[in-house]
């Protein structure tokens, strides 16, 4: 999608720091890390946001789960990690490209407020 900075990070047109890559699905270093290790999970296809997630494209979803779980075995977050995503003006979401925050290497802290 044109002027989706994800969609060009995900076509290679802006740089990134790769963690994970296949057809569907790309993970990379967030720019601005909120933990010791936080890297954005995203679907190469652009869908906005957690709310325009359909039966149609839902899979991607699942996938990214399970790049989730393979990454925190090569990321070393054995202790665990947290994934959060944020949707919409209220969800404090920024980027309007779904994208999955996967955060480790501290002990995080409860609520998320
Ligand atoms: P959101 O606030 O949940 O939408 O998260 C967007 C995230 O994207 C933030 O954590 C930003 O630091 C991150 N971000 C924005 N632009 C880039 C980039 O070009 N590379 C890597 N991370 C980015």
């Amino acid at each position: 999608m044109a002027d989706c900075i994800f969609c060009k990070i995900a076509a290679g047109e802006i740089p990134s720091t790769k963690v994970y890559e296949d057809e569907t699905v790309l993970a990379f270093r967030d720019l601005d890390p909120q933990a010791p290790t936080h890297v954005l999970i995203i679907p190469k296809e652009h869908i906005a946001s957690a709310a325009d997630i359909t039966p149609e494209n839902s899979a991607v979803v699942a996938h990214i789960f399970e790049v989730a779980a393979k990454l925190s075995v090569e990321l070393g977050l054995d202790k665990g990690f947290r994934i959060v995503n944020n949707c919409g003006e209220d969800g404090m979401q920024s980027v309007q490209h779904l994208h999955f925050h996967m955060l480790g290497g501290k002990k995080m802290g409860w609520p998320p407020y």
